[in-house]
């Protein structure tokens, strides 16, 4: 992010996030969210007016003491920053709408023709799209950009509360999505419950109980007895953090459910270790205190659930919401109709009155439906204009796809190329004979043979003149591609240089120069390539392996190093369709879907504790027939109390006492580059039979003897990971095995690791991780670029985003610009800078 144009809503949205946590100092990927806030304020930004800096620097000065604030001063301190932002942001124009951005904007009143005004109550026949409407609507509906707090429902003091949650205007309140409902529709009686069923129950409370955890201090747990006419549930909620533990909070807990007060609860019905029925981390809601009349609000009906934070209840946003509904008939709809038809779409302004109030649950998921559709599809929208923007540029690098060298090349190649890499290889060779610079992913399981198909490209840009690039995430993956690449360029008679952070000086000046001048056609490395003095004569490729372990900006500065050079990034971490299109969908992607023959599938289980005999006696057999072992191990010192070993205690222990008659090699990321090349270097010699490491070798180590992966505390890692830690075993003719040690009980983790077990296929394997941890995890890596998706789930809703995609790609064909389409493309200004604003404090 430059720094003219501020911010906004990376801040706002960490502000958000904050709050929502419970203003705790959240943890970034980078930074605290007090560091973060203090290093943003500290630099103001050129479009700050001169007479605001102080107040930058004020505010700068009071998130440096956030940390030690107390709990009452550090919400007072966002609320404000919150406000202070939300009104630059409209003053410096960057707001995204001005009045009269829509019609409705100019008209004070709306007419009543829309049926959605006409019906009463909430009691009455309901009209399969008409939301709940209030009093109001009949009267004047608010338009979209009206403050909050003027609309004479809400009010000065409801509306600075709102603002905690970032609402300001009633377009705001509209597009505050629920997180879910309450479908009162399906209430159950107590007695009819059954394990497995998601159900509401409408019952009084009988008594409640707060207690910390026996076996976690900072798990606060709430219990309450609740019953109706035909029996008695008990149902736990959960409070993870320091915060819930004190008295205080516990009994102003206990104070919203007094015993007499009717609640609905709903959530999933689970059947204890006594066999008893229970609801555990329902959503609850106080209906009515001893005394009151049942709210005719909450019964009978769909009802939203709203993210809410300290101070603001459910139904005071259920009622801003009410009073702001009638506001939903003034959007206007900026999808064609004869695309909304053809996708089966219901209309804007109804989808956004149904995803608060539904009269019914299939209303709301048409709703839902549209609104998912629209997050997709204007992501989608804004990937394809970059990637035709991207088509724009021109490259002087035509590459000629046959010649001396990939001839050559062919005649060393001790192997023929699979149909998969040939296939991919041409997309490649294709792209290259274009005047346009090639931005080409290739995913492929691990040994699925990229780098053969990365060294014909290079080949290609060497044929003609020009030269290459190559850059891994590490030394030790560099290192690897180094010396496979002088192999094979030996006897292509090509000099080929290695440069790396241990690369020495007199050696670094040499390459510099031989670059300079194109001595030098070929350089392999890490992130060192990217280094000021790293200057080419005429840079033609690009290649990036492992390309998500880089940063966009590390990508782009090799990229920079040449006159829009091809570019080739490689990935071994396959990650399913939704995913890809999500944060690849600017670019051309191949897959490598097939391995070169003769490979023999990992044998695979998953172990206990008490199975750790078979482990060792497995190994010790492979050892004695000449092969070699890993063990990999979470973490490299203990943490937080963990019962994880440490490599270093767990090295110490199977040299001394388990296998005193071999040699066992360490290696772990805290070692300098010289002692991991020495720890590599010996295993790969077979001076060490076993290496314990952490998770370092995940890439590049490629010793085809190793025959054995044992992976301790394996539910500790994701799936996608462990498959590939699976791959650097099984990389030689022999058969192998991998084994999972898990002394986890729970059933989830067991299920999860089952998953290697029973497949080889690194598509379906991520596609299973992201079901279990979600699309984030699944990438696990410094740049995750998922966008934060509002309703819109990558695990759920692929067959929408599949459409949304076609639906784009059809609207871009027709006019790229969105010239004719005006609403559609403001909504997409809006929406793409958001969807890309989302990582937050990275
Ligand atoms: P990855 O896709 O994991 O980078 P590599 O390119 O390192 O895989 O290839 C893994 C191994 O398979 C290497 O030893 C390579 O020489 C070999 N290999 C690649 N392609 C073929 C093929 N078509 N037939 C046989 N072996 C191959
Ligand atoms: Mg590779």
């Amino acid at each position: 992010m430059t720094n003219d144009t501020p911010d906004w809503l990376r801040l706002q949205k960490a502000l958000a996030v904050e709050a929502e946590q419970g203003f705790i100092d959240l943890m970034g990927r980078q930074y605290r969210f007090s560091e973060f806030l203090t290093l943003s304020f500290g630099k103001f930004p050129q479009v700050l007016p001169r007479d605001e800096r102080w107040r930058w620097q004020e505010i700068a000065a009071q998130f440096a003491k956030y940390p030690q604030m107390e709990l009452q001063d550090r919400q007072h301190l966002i609320a404000q920053t919150r406000k202070y932002l939300h009104q630059l942001q409209s003053q410096s124009g960057s707001e995204r709408v001005k009045e009269g951005r829509s019609e409705g904007g100019m008209r004070e009143y709306s007419p009543s023709n829309s049926p959605s005004k006409i019906t009463k109550g909430f009691s009455g026949v309901q009209n399969p799209t008409t939301p709940i409407v209030s009093e109001v609507s009949r009267r004047l509906a608010p338009r979209l950009e009206q403050k909050l707090r003027d609309l004479p429902e809400i009010g000065a003091l409801k509306a600075d509360k709102l603002v905690r949650l970032g609402l300001y205007t009633v377009r705001d309140l509209l597009f505050y999505y629920p997180r879910d409902h309450i479908d009162y529709a399906r209430q159950a009686k107590i007695r009819e419950l059954k394990a497995g069923e998601t159900v509401t129950i409408v019952a009084r409370v009988k008594r409640c109980n707060c207690y910390v955890s026996p076996r976690n201090k900072k798990l606060m747990i709430f219990e309450m007895w609740v019953r109706d006419n035909t029996g008695e549930l008990k149902i736990s909620r959960f409070f993870a953090g320091a915060r819930f533990t004190s008295r205080g909070w516990q009994e102003s807990l206990k104070r919203r459910y007094p015993a007499g007060s009717m609640v609905a609860a709903c959530g999933l019905v689970k059947q204890n270790k006594y066999n008893k029925l229970t609801l555990d981390d329902p959503e609850l809601e106080v209906l009515a205190n001893p005394g009151d009349s049942i709210d005719s609000l909450t019964i009978g009906r769909v009802v939203p659930i709203y993210a809410l934070t300290e101070g603001i209840v459910a139904n005071m946003v259920r009622q801003a919401v009410i009073s702001a509904l009638p506001a939903a008939t003034h959007l206007q709809e900026p999808l064609p109709s004869g695309l909304r038809q053809k996708y089966g779409l219901m209309e804007l302004k109804d989808a956004i009155a149904n995803i608060h109030f539904p009269p019914d649950s299939d209303t709301l998921q048409r709703a839902k439906r549209r609104l998912v559709f629209d997050e997709f599809f204007y992501l989608q929208i804004g990937l394809l204009q970059r990637q035709q923007q991207a088509k724009q540029i021109q490259t002087n690098a035509v590459l000629a796809p046959r010649g001396q060298l990939i001839e050559a090349f062919y005649e060393i190649l001790p192997f023929q190329l699979t149909n998969a890499q040939q296939r991919v290889l041409n997309d490649i060779l294709n792209d290259l004979q274009q005047p346009t610079p090639m931005n080409r992913l290739v995913q492929g399981d691990v040994g699925s043979g990229k780098t053969v198909v990365a060294v014909i490209a290079i080949l290609a840009a060497l044929q003609s003149g020009y030269q290459a690039a190559l850059m891994a995430p590490t030394e030790v993956l560099a290192e690897q591609h180094y010396r496979k690449l002088v192999s094979w360029f030996n006897l292509l008679h090509l000099p080929v240089e290695l440069l790396t952070g241990s690369t020495k000086i007199a050696k670094r000046r040499q390459i510099h120069s031989q670059l300079a001048t194109g001595e030098l056609p070929l350089l392999v490395g890490t992130h060192a390539l990217i280094q000021d003095h790293v200057n080419f004569q005429q840079l033609g490729l690009v290649v990036i392996d492992e390309q998500h372990r880089f940063g966009v900006e590390q990508r782009a500065r090799l990229q920079q190093k040449g006159e829009q050079p091809h570019v080739l990034t490689m990935t071994a971490t396959p990650i399913p369709r939704t995913l890809a299109l999500t944060i690849h969908g600017d670019l051309d992607v191949s897959q490598i879907d097939e391995l070169p023959p003769g490979r023999q599938a990992i044998q695979t289980t998953v172990l206990s504790g008490q199975q750790r005999t078979h482990a060792y006696d497995l190994m010790r057999r492979e050892i004695v027939q000449g092969r070699q072992i890993y063990i990999v191990l979470p973490l490299v010192e203990e943490s937080e109390k963990l019962d994880l070993r440490s490599a270093v205690e767990e090295h110490q222990k199977l040299q001394d006492s388990i296998f005193p008659e071999f040699q066992v090699g360490l290696l772990h990321g805290r070692m300098t580059s010289a002692e991991k090349d020495e720890a590599i270097g010996k295993f790969r010699d077979n001076q060490t039979q076993i290496l314990v490491s952490t998770t370092v070798v995940e890439v590049g180590v490629d010793v085809p003897n190793a025959t054995v992966m044992l992976i301790e505390n394996a539910e500790r890692f994701g799936l996608s990971q462990l498959h590939q830690l699976r791959g650097r075993v099984g990389r030689g003719a022999a058969q192998s095995y991998c084994l999972l040690m898990s002394s986890s009980r729970s059933p989830d983790a067991q299920q999860r690791l089952k998953v290697l077990e029973q497949s080889q296929d690194g598509f379906f394997i991520s596609e299973m991780d992201m079901r279990f941890r979600g699309p984030g995890q699944v990438l696990g890596t410094k740049q995750s670029g998922v966008p934060d998706f509002t309703l819109a789930s990558l695990v759920e809703d692929e067959e929408i985003l599949i459409l949304a995609r076609q639906a784009a790609e059809k609207i871009i064909e027709m006019d790229a610009t969105l010239g004719r389409w005006r609403l559609m493309k403001e909504e997409l200004k809006y929406r793409y800078e958001r969807l890309m604003g989302g990582a937050i404090m990275t």
